[in-house]
């Protein structure tokens, strides 16, 4: 008996530490594309982070995300660690992280962060073939030599060491005009920056959005949070498909429930998040009940755009994630006895690089009888 209580025991203990729990963010697929959840800048005990590799791939592994890329700056330590981490393998953050991440199902990409005789910002090169091959002294140099391996470049937090009026500086436009720069970070850590957003649609650059990371994720966004993400729309979910995507401009950038990307793929994750269930047209008071199901993480907050003549419509809503929320529209005979109308509202917290609103279009159907009603049509499946 007590070698059963005991093995008991110690199974139980065994069977719990191995558990560990993935906080999986449904963020829907767009038609043609899957919607990968990256994080595409971080750092490690190889330049000026606090952790090993293979803790960013299980950080990212447990926050639901899909890809990441570990970008240490390539000539920069803490100076105790100088001591201990003394590895010059440019690549050896990826090697390192690499089989954990092939565990785990997530994408890792090679890349680093360079920051050697820098303007304002850094720059991350992201997909390059050999991170050692980028050492140069000289940025525009080594990001020739990235550019050469096919590698993505994008501008890190444009706002450093500049205030709240980002400029566009020469240097960055001559390093665009030689096809330097693809992309620009829109968000880093806790900072949003407008001005990058209104660059990347005048320049075409691609948007993304990153933690940054130094310490443990958990030390800056709790449970409750989650740190920001770059959403790409890639046909498949591997390097070279993520690396078109990127080159193709198609991203968002999600942080704060807010989401920064293109009009027509934020409206497509909007249609493939959000439906409407039209529940049975009761006329007596005047009231239809409508559910709006949203099977996605992101909160969806939307304003009436346009008025629709006849019927009552609630001018703000909120469609919480993953959840039904009710709303009681009002219409008049007229409108109650067609057998649909439409209604337009703006999506307030997904914002289009070109500035435009982003605005959807609900159908409600009228609908028949309470023995009609759509939750009644499911039948219970039959026991054999
Ligand atoms: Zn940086
Ligand atoms: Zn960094």
């Amino acid at each position: 008996m007590k070698k059963v209580i005991v093995f008991t025991f110690f199974f139980t203990i065994v069977s719990t530490a191995f558990t560990q729990v993935r906080k999986e963010i449904n963020i829907p697929n767009i038609p043609g594309y899957l919607t990968l959840k990256c994080d595409f800048h971080m750092h490690t005990i190889f330049s000026d982070g606090e952790v090993w590799p293979t803790i960013r791939v299980q950080e990212a592994w447990r926050d639901g995300l899909d890809v990441i890329s570990i970008t240490d700056h390539l000539n920069y330590k803490w100076s105790f660690l100088k001591e201990y981490v003394n590895s010059e393998d440019g690549n050896a953050p990826y090697k390192t992280a690499k089989l954990t991440a092939d565990r785990l199902g997530i994408t890792l990409i090679n890349g680093c962060e360079i920051n050697r005789g820098m303007p304002p910002g850094h720059f991350n090169v992201l997909f390059a073939k050999d991170i050692n091959q980028l050492k140069d002294s000289n940025f525009f140099n080594a990001l020739s030599v990235a550019k050469a391996q096919g590698a993505f470049i994008q501008w890190n937090h444009p706002g450093y060491g500049q205030d709240e009026h980002l400029e566009w500086f020469e240097v960055h436009e001559r390093l665009y005009k030689q096809g330097l720069i693809q992309g620009v970070e829109v968000y880093n850590q806790k900072m949003f920056f407008p001005t990058a957003v209104q660059w990347a649609n005048d320049k075409k650059l691609t948007i993304t959005s990153s933690s940054d990371m130094h310490q443990l994720i958990d030390m800056t966004y709790d449970k409750d949070t989650h740190r920001p993400f770059t959403l790409v729309f890639a046909k498949e979910n591997t390097v070279e498909s993520i690396r078109e995507a990127m080159f193709a401009g198609r991203t968002a950038a999600c942080f704060e429930n807010q989401l920064v990307g293109h009009s027509e793929y934020l409206t497509q994750l909007f249609n493939a998040s959000v439906s409407v269930i039209d529940l049975p047209m009761i006329i007596e008071n005047k009231a239809k009940y409508i559910e709006f199901k949203n099977s996605s993480a992101i909160d969806y907050e939307l304003e009436l755009y346009q008025k629709v003549k006849g019927v009552g419509l609630p001018n703000k809503i909120k469609l919480n994630a993953n959840s039904l929320t009710l709303e009681t529209i009002k219409p008049n005979n007229t409108v109650a006895n067609q057998e649909s109308f439409k209604a337009k509202y703006k999506v307030v917290n997904l914002k289009s690089i070109s500035g435009e609103d982003i605005i959807v279009e609900f159908t409600f159907n009228k609908l028949g009888t309470v023995e009609n009603h759509p939750y009644k049509k499911e039948k219970y499946p039959e026991v054999k």
